[in-house]
């Protein structure tokens, strides 16, 4: 350990109020090494913070002894983004969920960085309000990482992702002041937006101690509708049509052949085997008026080529149906170890040409290709599925990546609709950026951060760096 690591530590061990907050056993750390992506990196200390001041000192002690800080929720990222690369110190935030107040004349929530996602909506549920944003990981990450990470799900389509219903939060900046942005209001234009800014920075410019959230009232009703289709082009020309023609379902989310089989060979739901995709579409409102949309949308996919369209008889159904759409994540790792989760985003547009590309990668690179996710908003996740001990198939994996990142911005998309950048996507950022748009990003970066002590090594490209999906 060198020495200013270890005055750090000392001094650390004297700021901290409950020593047991502090791990510094090999086996502690280990458990803060990886996340859901891919590496193994040590970091050399972790603190369990639960206080905004004790926060603010650990960055005025960082800056101090110029050690890197990691900020971290529940290591559900699959992007890198808590990995402590340069080692030095990881921030758990996970053990700091006291505050969780619904106030429901302003329609809002209060949180502490750890509180699981899942929690907030269920809160409000209970004052027929909602918080929206779902990530299919929303019951085990934290409403810190899904705010670093400006995490969404399937109810992105209708409602947004996280950034829409952050009003206010309250950060500690790299170098140890405690600031708030935004506030309770819906409106506020007072300088920039630094709320925004923060929200979606990967923990590389402040570290978020409490959010304001804005919460929407529930909608009474909800009907799920499962569209099957022999061509997986046409289900995205379905998604296109029912949205241009003024129907925005809540939900509309894509599983592939692929997809379908593994849950079928996982855990058997009764899903047909013998398509080539199908559509769940979720459709809220007034019962009225989804009573009318679900007869339009039936006859706008089978229009398009859908083969059969079945709504779901009853809630049970309807959850039942969802449960599949759950499946899809643990049943594909069945397949073969190695899971590598891509989130490349298109406009809605170019969905079914995006599906062209996605079948000529798979075919150029003779790679297990599975595709399923959000696509009502152009938000696929092209899932590869792979053994990492198989050197040959990672390195024919690691093009079809880039290749498939190329296509996304080719077609007028991002690299990412939700997973963020971290490590893995850092060496293709310029080529959607450009040099110019990187350099403004770096050049933020470093006014917040003169010292680069914030989650270092992510979002910006290190010199000579490029893809690596394996753990070496
Ligand atoms: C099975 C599965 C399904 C998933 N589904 C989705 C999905 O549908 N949509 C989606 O968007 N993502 C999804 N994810 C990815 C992941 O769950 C999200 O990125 C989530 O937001 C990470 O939250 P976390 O608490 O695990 O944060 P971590 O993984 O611990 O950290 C994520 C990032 O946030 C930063 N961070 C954490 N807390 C703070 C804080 N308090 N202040 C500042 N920075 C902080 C970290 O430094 C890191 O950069 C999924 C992951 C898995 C494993």
């Amino acid at each position: 350990m060198d020495k200013a690591l270890a005055q750090f530590i000392n001094e650390m061990k004297q700021t901290i109020r409950d020593p047991k907050r502090m791990l510094l056993d090999q086996a502690d750390r280990a458990s803060y090494a990886y996340d859901a992506s891919f590496g193994f990196y040590l970091p050399d200390v972790v603190i369990q913070p639960t206080a905004s001041d004790e926060v603010a000192e650990i960055m005025k002690l960082a800056n101090r002894y110029q050690v890197p800080v990691y900020p971290r929720g529940q290591g559900t990222s699959l992007s890198g983004g808590p990995l402590p690369v340069k080692g030095g110190v990881v921030l758990d935030f996970s053990r700091w969920d006291t505050t969780l107040e619904i106030d429901p004349e302003d329609m809002l929530a209060i949180v502490s960085p750890g509180v699981l996602t899942a929690a907030i909506d269920q809160a409000a549920r209970e004052y027929g309000l909602m918080y929206p944003p779902d990530p299919s990981s929303a019951h085990v990450s934290t409403i810190g990482g899904n705010l670093a990470e400006n995490a969404g799900g399937p109810k992105g389509l209708k409602y947004g992702v996280t950034k829409d219903y952050v009003l206010g939060l309250e950060v500690v900046t790299p170098e140890g002041a405690i600031i708030r942005t935004g506030g309770r209001t819906v409106k506020n234009v007072t300088g920039y937006d630094l709320t925004k800014l923060i929200v979606g920075s990967e923990g590389t410019l402040g570290i978020i101690t409490e959010a304001i959230l804005k919460l929407v009232p529930r909608p009474p009703a909800t009907q799920t509708l499962m569209a099957l289709f022999a061509d997986m082009v046409d289900s995205g020309r379905a998604i296109s049509k029912v949205l241009t023609a003024g129907i925005v379902p809540a939900k509309m989310e894509l599983m592939d052949q692929a997809s379908i089989a593994a849950v079928e060979a996982y855990e058997p739901r009764g899903l047909p085997l013998d398509v080539d995709a199908l559509l769940l579409i979720e459709l809220d409102g007034h019962p009225a008026a989804i009573a009318e949309e679900i007869v339009k949308v039936e006859r706008l996919c089978k229009e398009v080529g859908a083969r059969e369209v079945k709504v779901a008889a009853n809630e049970v159904e309807a959850a039942e149906l969802w449960r599949a759409r759950k499946l899809v994540s643990p049943a594909i790792v069945r397949m073969k170890p190695t899971k590598i989760s891509e989130d490349a985003t298109v406009p809605r547009s170019q969905i079914p040409a995006m599906f062209q590309r996605l079948k000529a990668i798979k075919e150029k690179y003779r790679i297990d290709l599975v595709v399923f996710g959000h696509a009502g908003d152009g938000n696929l996740h092209p899932n590869i599925i792979a053994d990492v001990r198989n050197q040959e198939e990672m390195e024919r994996v690691e093009q079809a990546v880039a290749e498939l990142f190329a296509a996304a911005v080719e077609l007028g998309g991002t690299l990412s609709g939700e997973h963020g950048i971290g490590t893995m996507k850092a060496p293709f950022m310029e080529m959607e950026l450009g040099e110019a748009g990187l350099d403004m990003m770096k050049r933020i970066k470093a006014s917040w951060d003169p010292n680069h002590i914030l989650n270092p090594g992510k979002i910006f490209p290190e010199p000579g760096q490029k893809l690596v999906l394996r753990h070496d």
